[in-house]
């Protein structure tokens, strides 16, 4: 296929990646709309896209943090640990203190619905701002005043 299309195999596998995301079952399809897959293969890349630059921006952002590190990089994942008291931030004394979950206005793990970026995953709460790792726009953090002055995120 690679040598018919002209493409190398590393693009060849991608494209082959796109067409199982975006159309899983075409293959049981009694005639396949080519325009239509072409759109939704497109749709699927540029979701990969966002995601990807979301995930650049999140290690960026992990780079400038002035919080735990363990704390920041265990709750890209969703998860909570307890600040670790060993790295940089810790020692610097510059870690804000721990979130109370419990008087927090989202839970961890939870799915929210944004009228912009669809729906997601609470993954990190911090004091100011929540983070959500949107199905199609991937991660956004946002500032918990206007996410709540506006009502921005409501449960999925
Ligand atoms: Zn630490």
């Amino acid at each position: 296929m690679t040598r018919r299309a002209d493409l190398g195999a590393r693009r060849a596998g991608r494209i082959l990646n796109l067409l199982e995301l975006a159309a899983p079952d075409a293959s049981t399809w009694p005639k396949v709309d080519v325009d239509a897959l072409v759109a939704r293969v497109l749709e699927v890349a540029e979701d990969q896209r966002r995601l990807e630059r979301s995930r650049v921006e999140m290690m960026r952002a992990y780079a400038e943090t002035e919080r735990c590190r363990a704390e920041f990089l265990v709750g890209y994942f969703g998860e909570r640990v307890e600040r670790c008291g060993v790295c940089d931030t810790c020692r610097a004394g510059t870690a804000p203190p721990p979130v109370d979950e419990a008087a927090a206005p989202f839970v961890l793990q939870s799915r929210v619905r944004h009228d912009d970026f669809g729906t997601g995953v609470v993954t990190d709460l911090e004091s100011d701002r929540v983070t959500v790792l949107f199905d199609a726009v991937g991660y956004r953090t946002l500032a918990l005043d206007v996410v709540e002055g506006q009502g921005l995120l409501v449960p999925a």
